[in-house]
């Protein structure tokens, strides 16, 4: 494999002399073209990590690279790194080809190379009948448009953008990641994108690296994350509905193990590998199955039913667990209705009840499984 575009190496970052640790030792690995999503709650070091990144913070401890060498010792201006933030950085007065050309001229460019570079992106954006306007004059999506703009011109080796679409809404955010996706396979930058947001991130990112407190949990890519997390959190954070995740213990009984869950009982299948005692037990909801009659381990209520146009999100009261499943929508049940909840083996997953790890071994079929990376 190429050498990274960007690597960053153990790095931590320490406010008031340790008592915050906002980032808490994460090495990532981003190739050259790739686009990375940095996902997570409020607060768990995202922009942290990007401030570091670009240069506006500098690590406690730890390295950056960029095309194998170290940043750190390098001013923010020399390091070849676009941030752009979810206010739009533009100047109001200025025109769009002002703020465009800004960053160039600033580095002292010259002219016919700047005239040539904000046409070019000018072009890109599908702005350049918008060059003479003043940025005040554009509406919201538009400037942010030209605050990436302004970032382009100067190829950046490394594009970092810090939630950009949070101050749209909603119509103008899904046309910008429109665009985005446009701008990637275009021009083929680098980009790490931080978001909070899990749908702008798997509809935007390549890989997706999900963190907590400081830490990254899991990096994987977009299409595998929600079927292979590595984490209860990732499994709890991630999907539309998260999967459904049961704290519960494994016993041993005469016709085999047992996976026991407020008081429910499902028979395990052969061959997961797993030792009795406690552990969490994770479901897809897109997994499960609903039967109307038959002799399905768990039965239950449905308590909700949540059309989502070509399907629906039901919500199955078993005793005293609540279990979301995903069916077609002309499938759906009544609210009120008892069914039954199947489920296949292999799309057990399994959770440490310490570190809340997935169980490698646990997962049914894993080896000759056919979504293997
Ligand atoms: P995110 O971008 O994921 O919301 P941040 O990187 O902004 O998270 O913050 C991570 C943690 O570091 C938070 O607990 C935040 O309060 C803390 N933090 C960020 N900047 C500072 C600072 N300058 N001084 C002290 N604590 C900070």
């Amino acid at each position: 494999m190429s050498a990274p575009k960007l690597e960053l190496v153990s790095l931590v970052k320490e406010y008031g002399d340790g008592a915050v640790v906002a980032v808490d030792g994460i090495d990532l690995r981003v190739q050259a073209g790739e686009t990375i999503a940095l996902l997570g709650p409020s607060g768990c070091g995202k922009s942290t990590t990007l401030n570091m990144i670009v240069g506006l913070e500098n690590p406690t401890s730890g390295d950056i690279h960029i095309d194998g060498l170290s940043v750190v010792n390098v001013p923010p201006g020399k390091r070849d790194v676009g941030l752009v933030f979810q206010d739009y950085a533009v100047f109001p007065s200025m025109t769009v080809r002002g703020n465009l050309a800004f960053g160039l001229a600033v580095r002292g460019r010259p002219k016919h190379e700047i005239t040539r570079a904000v046409s070019e992106v000018a072009e890109l954006l599908g702005m350049a009948d918008r060059l003479d306007v003043r940025a005040r004059e554009l509406g919201g999506s538009e400037q942010q448009r030209v605050a990436i703009g302004r970032t382009l011109v100067t190829r950046p080796a490394v594009l970092l953008l810090d939630e950009p679409l949070s101050n749209l809404e909603a119509s103008a955010r899904l046309a910008m990641r429109r665009e985005l996706r446009r701008l990637q396979s275009e021009i083929g930058l680098t980009i790490i994108y931080v978001t909070h947001d899990q749908v702008e991130a798997l509809s935007l990112a390549d890989r997706i690296a999900v963190m907590q407190a400081g830490k990254i949990l899991q990096v994987e890519k977009t299409a595998l994350i929600c079927e292979r997390p590595d984490h209860v959190t990732v499994a709890g954070f991630l999907g539309s509905p998260p999967m459904n995740l049961f704290p519960g213990e494994i016993r041993r009984e005469p016709s085999g193990r047992v996976f026991y869950a407020a008081g429910q009982r499902l028979p395990l299948p052969e061959g997961l590998g797993l030792r009795d005692g406690t552990c969490t037990l994770g479901l897809r909801a897109e997994s499960l199955r609903l039967t109307r009659e038959g002799d399905e381990p768990l039965r239950g209520r449905v308590s909700l039913v949540e059309p989502r146009g070509p399907d629906a999100v039901v919500t199955v009261d078993i005793g005293a667990l609540s279990c979301r499943v995903v069916v077609p929508a002309a499938q759906r049940p009544d609210a009120g209705q008892t069914v039954g909840v199947s489920y296949l083996p292999r799309s057990l997953v399994f959770f440490d009840a310490d570190s809340n790890r997935r169980i490698a071994n646990a997962f049914f079929g894993e080896g000759n499984d056919d979504h293997a990376a």
